[in-house]
């Protein structure tokens, strides 16, 4: 089970906090979506989701579990885009100026991929919002032209299943 909980944030004291807590492992997951501070508290599993044990031996018991932990308490900012026809929209804390720029990059070479992209950041005592792209409005005529394709299809296809690849290829880098 899990508990949820908003609290404040201990970085910009100002931003939508929520700590995320699983009774079962007493993993915990404190995110600041809006300004990227990031607390962390997980077992630590191999490349196929197995638990790492301390002693194989020794087999699942609590105290026998690897444990890790990973902070960012001093955020570059929060990013966040949405993806093209995907329902895909991934949100992540930016640690450093390297990472904004590189991830300003990725937007920007990949922008006929995405509808939109923010970063969202504590500056000055307040919580600021940077858009690198916004193309919302586009998008929605886009998804209607589509939506209209798939309608006539349906009309020619008849009784048809109708199935639409909606995944293009996309690489993340994070
Ligand atoms: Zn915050």
């Amino acid at each position: 089970m899990s508990i949820d909980e908003s609290r404040e944030c201990p970085n910009c004291k100002i931003g939508r906090c929520t700590k995320s807590t699983d009774t079962k492992t007493l993993e915990e997951y404190t995110i600041c979506i809006d300004c990227g501070y990031l607390h962390k508290k997980y077992i630590q599993r191999d490349d196929k989701g197995n638990i790492i044990l301390i002693d194989v031996s020794e087999g699942l018991v609590e105290d026998n579990m690897t444990r890790g932990e990973m902070l960012i308490d001093k955020p570059y900012g929060m990013a966040f885009y949405e993806i093209k026809h995907s329902g895909f929209n991934p949100m992540f804390p930016i640690e450093n100026e390297e990472e904004y720029l590189n991830f300003v990059e990725f937007i920007n070479s990949n922008a006929d991929k995405i509808v939109q992209a923010t970063i969202s950041r504590f500056v000055d005592g307040e919580i600021k919002v940077e858009v690198i792209i916004d193309n919302r409005e586009a998008y929605k005529d886009e998804s209607l032209n589509r939506l209209r394709e798939l309608e006539k299809n349906k009309e020619k296809l008849g009784k048809q299943p109708l199935f639409v690849d909606t995944n293009e290829e996309f690489d993340l880098p994070f």
